[in-house]
């Protein structure tokens, strides 16, 4: 008999019932380390009780009224944005792929009003992954994900990862700008190579082109500071943002400088629910937490410690593990051994990851994790690594 749910998944054979903290609790009460944060999304942890009582205050006020009318939930999330990055506006969306097609539609837009509409092409990157509406879809250029769902959606032109001379070459009289994640997570954590996002910032200054920075993964103080752009040290004109920043409840954003909104006037995009007074309880309340004093330090801490773990981990193992890739508490680990077995392996172990393309199992804790959850997962790595030695010792 056919599955009441759509089978586009592969799911782990696990029903999780409630979450505390870094820990979720599945339907038999058995505990997890949940390292996988919902791919990123959970950035608090579970039930984390700021959240938990501004969702609840908010669910007994009001839920939605549209985009008809002011919410001062948005007006005060869009503020402290603003006020927190480079950007002068901010559009809220449902989504990471809602907010990269508003970073895509804006970028053309700008092109349109300021009297060059051919410019519609986004300069994009091998192994990207930007969502899968069709415009994404078109935008990560993958095509496993393409296959099947007729013609892509035109005006994306991948060159690979980290070449600037393959950028310069692809550009064009109809290039509006490039679109770019700081580090490519699902593909298996892939950081852009030192300069590169300096140089495409200075290509676009002399070309007249937007840089588009996708920051649905990395945004929000996953690297240790509010988002990829500042660690890097290169200001994007347009980011797309999602994920972390409703803590677990859905939530995307477009954030932009003056300039590069230019074209996006009254009517232009819209969304019914994007920046419902819900959303923006969750938005506001994750904010009160990464921006009071010391959340950004405890980050950079907490990620340096785990990056060091990782590394011995990494020297006991080197037939296990090939490579440590990423930064802050965006981390994989390239492995030897198959990654849908190792992940298995951590999953018999209570410990929970997430696959990415590669071999790579990434790591993506809580951003509030202490030394003693760190603890916890080393335990659990190095049982799988373990695990995977007896093994081939006794072949
Ligand atoms: N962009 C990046 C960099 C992502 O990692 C993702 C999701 O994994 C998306 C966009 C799409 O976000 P969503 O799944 O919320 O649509």
């Amino acid at each position: 008999m056919i599955s009441p749910l759509l089978p586009t998944y592969n799911r782990a054979d696990i029903a999780f019932a409630r979450g505390e903290g870094p820990y979720l609790f599945d339907e038999k009460g058995e505990r997890y380390l949940d390292f996988g944060s919902g791919i990123a999304v959970s950035a608090l942890g579970h039930a984390h009780p700021h959240l938990v009582a501004a969702l609840q205050d908010q669910a007994a006020k009001l839920w939605h009224t549209s985009n008809l009318y002011r919410i001062s939930g948005q007006e005060k999330l869009a503020r402290r944005l603003v006020d927190a990055s480079f950007a002068d506006t901010v559009f809220f969306a449902n989504s990471g792929a809602e907010a990269v097609e508003c970073a895509i539609k804006m970028a053309r837009r700008y092109h349109y009003v300021t009297g060059a509409p051919e410019r519609y092409r986004l300069i994009t990157f091998d192994g990207a992954f930007h969502g899968r509406t069709l415009a994404t879809i078109a935008a990560g250029g993958s095509a496993k994900y393409l296959e099947g769902f007729g013609p892509k959606v035109d005006g994306f032109d991948p060159v690979p990862f980290g070449d600037f001379d393959a950028v310069v070459r692809a550009t064009n009289p109809q290039t509006a700008g490039i679109l770019i994640e700081p580090i490519q997570g699902e593909v298996g954590v892939r950081v852009a190579p030192p300069g590169f996002l300096k140089r495409l910032r200075e290509f676009c200054d002399a070309r007249g082109l937007l840089l588009v920075f996708d920051e649905v993964q990395t945004g929000i103080a996953r690297l240790g500071r509010l988002f990829a752009y500042e660690d890097v040290g290169v200001v994007p004109d347009i980011m797309a943002i999602g994920k972390g920043m409703g803590g677990g409840f859905p939530l995307g954003a477009c954030l932009a400088s003056e300039r590069a909104a230019k074209g996006m006037t009254v009517a232009t995009h819209g969304s019914t629910y994007g920046g419902n007074p819900l959303a923006m309880a969750a938005g506001n309340a994750v904010l009160d937490i990464v921006l009071a004093p010391g959340f950004l330090d405890h980050v950079r801490t907490i990620a340096g410690s785990m990056q060091q773990h990782l590394s011995m981990l990494q020297a006991e193992h080197p037939q296990i593990i090939a490579e440590l890739r990423g930064r802050g508490l965006l981390l994989g680990l390239k492995l030897h051994v198959p990654g849908a077995a190792f992940m298995a392996r951590l999953r018999d172990s209570r410990f929970l990851a997430v696959g990415a393309t590669e071999n790579v199992a990434r790591l993506l804790p809580p951003l509030n994790i202490e030394e003693n959850h760190v603890r916890e997962a080393m335990a659990a790595l190095n049982e799988a690594c373990a695990s995977f030695e007896t093994e081939r010792k006794a072949v």
